[in-house]
Order: structure tokens, then sequence, then C-alpha cells
């Protein structure tokens, strides 16, 4: 298996050619282009890892997972989506069009900036120390690993660049869909997709995610099952954002992306999976990543969708 995973990492890790850092947020930037990771951690708690699965990048949009499974588990679907929906879009991830062209302004769906934020929004808590908390004390039970911590570098780098989230967040507040203090809920947004993890620790996650909620490693109830199959769903939808069809057809797997390479792929009742391959595509999703999932699923027959 190691030997398997080994091979299709070596073949896809030339590709990074193709793509191209992210620098909108300047810290990213000093990303290693050929970085090429991959782990894989089953439900029944197995891991395998190839390449560099020892390289720490900052989670970003994979850590819209973490939020939204908090505030399914806080605060129920229903509160949730009735103010975000849970539909796919056509456009790119940090896009503001369609805030003013839906009916009632609602984001389309969780994964994309407009709907994380104005999720995150709704956590209840006073500000953004305690919300940041709640999210990493997830992201760590469902990683299991304790030490897991917000980039600092990567945090002030995306705080003092980030016009875009700004714009949508302000926009949102003006429409009703976001509550409270704009600057503080980006606060946690930032400090959320800072997080900085490996591919082993986000392989657990996934297999968590797999397993209906309970850490394979840890043997801990994290989330209910009801939670991770809609936050799946929502993977397998929008997880790629504009390249999620095309994405369900080479790959076949609800997976979601972030800008710092990672694509973390959850393989229902069988295997969590990481990626991690700093080079992106113009959609923002890693090139060798894609290729890796791709591969791996035709050889594993890992294909659901
Ligand atoms: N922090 C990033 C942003 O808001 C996350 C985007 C992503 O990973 N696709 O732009």
């Amino acid at each position: 298996m190691d030997e398997m995973l080994a091979a299709i990492v070596e073949n896809a890790r030339p590709r990074h050619g193709n793509g191209a850092v992210a620098t909108y947020i300047p810290e990213l930037g000093k990303a290693r282009a050929d970085a090429l990771g991959i782990a894989i951690v089953t439900v029944e708690g197995d891991s395998y890892d190839a390449g560099d699965s020892d390289y720490p990048f900052s989670i970003q949009s994979i850590s819209k997972l973490v939020s939204l499974a908090l505030a399914l588990t806080e605060l129920g679907e229903e509160q949730v989506f009735s103010r975000v929906g849970v539909d796919p879009t056509p456009d790119p991830f940090n896009s503001i069009m369609r805030l003013e062209m839906d009916r009632i302004n609602r984001p389309y769906n969780p994964l994309v900036n407009a709907g994380a934020i104005a999720v995150i929004s709704f956590l209840p808590y006073r500000e953004s120390a305690a919300r940041t908390s709640a999210v990493l004390d997830l992201a760590r039970k469902l990683t299991g690993n304790n030490a897991l911590a917000v980039n600092e570098a990567i945090y002030l780098s995306e705080r003092t660049t980030s016009d875009r989230n700004r714009a949508l967040a302000y926009f949102m507040r003006s429409t009703s869909i976001l509550d409270g203090d704009v600057e503080d809920v980006l606060d946690t947004y930032f400090r959320q997709c800072s997080i900085e993890a490996t591919v082993k620790d986000l392989a657990i996650m996934g297999a968590t995610l797999a397993a209906g909620g309970i850490n394979p490693v840890s043997g801990e109830r994290v989330l209910s099952s009801r939670v991770c199959r809609v936050v799946r769903a929502l993977m397998a939808t929008c997880g790629m954002y504009d390249g999620s069809g095309e994405f369900a057809i080479r790959v076949g797997i609800p997976a979601k992306s972030g800008v710092g390479g990672g694509i973390l792929a959850v393989v229902p009742r069988r295997m969590g999976i990481a990626v991690c391959g700093p080079a992106l595509d113009a959609k923002g999703n890693s090139i060798c990543g894609m290729q890796v999932l791709e591969e791996l699923s035709r050889e594993m027959r890992l294909r659901v969708l």
C-alpha cells in the first residue's frame, strides 16, 4: 500500500509546474510549490502515508467543514439553512455577485466564503476568542491532535489583506444575513483558515467524518452521524467550488479543498484521505492533489458518486 501511494505521488508531483502557489494572501506565497504528500486513515484506524506527509500547511477552506459542523451541532439544520443555502454555485469561492442577485440574498452554500463567514456569525459565542477556541477544540477532537494551532503569520497576512472577505461580510450585514460585529466575525474566519496541520492530521478528520462521527483513533464520538452526513453531502456538491462537478466526474468522492493546497476527501464508511500540494489551478484547487486523488480512486475503486 505505502509503495502504491509513493508511486502515485511521484507520478503526480511534476504537474505542480502547471499551477501556482496562492499569493493573494502573501504569506501563502512562501509554500513549497513542489511539496506533495498523502495520508489515509481507515475507519478501523489503520493509517498509510507517502511523500511530504509531515509538511505543515494552513487548512484554509477545509476549516469551513469544522465551523459548519459546530454550527449544525449547536444550532441545528433548520437555523443554519434558513439563512444559508445548500446548493452549488458556478461562481468562484470568493464571489460577491450572487449575494445581491439571489431573491433572498442568501449565500449559496456554507462552503463558499460568504456562506462560511455567515455561518461563523451564527455561532453562539460573544466574541472571536471564544468562537475560535470552540472551532479549534472541535478541530483537535476531529484530528486527535491536541497541539493543533493557528499559524500567526498566515493569520496576520490574511487579516491585513482581505478586502474581498471584508466586502462580503459588510455586504451581508447590510442585508441582515450576518449577525454581530463584522471585524470580530472575520477574526474567527481568518484564524480558523490559518490552522496549521499535516495530511496525517486531516486524514484522521476525514476518517471521523467517514465513520459517522466517531474518531477511529481516539475512539471518541465527536459528531453525530446526521451532522457527518450533511457535511459529506455538501462536500460532494460544493466542496471543490466551481470545480465540484468536474471533480465528481474525475474522482467521485466527497472532498473539500483549501488554498493552502490541502484537499480532504471522505469515502463514507471506509476512510479519510488527505493530500497537500500547494500549487493550485485557476479555481484554487491543488493540481497535484486532484491528480493523486483521481489515480487513487481508480486504483482502489473508491468512487461513490
Ligand atoms: N482564507 C481563504 C480566503 O478567504 C480561504 C479560501 C480557500 O481556501 N478557498 O480567501
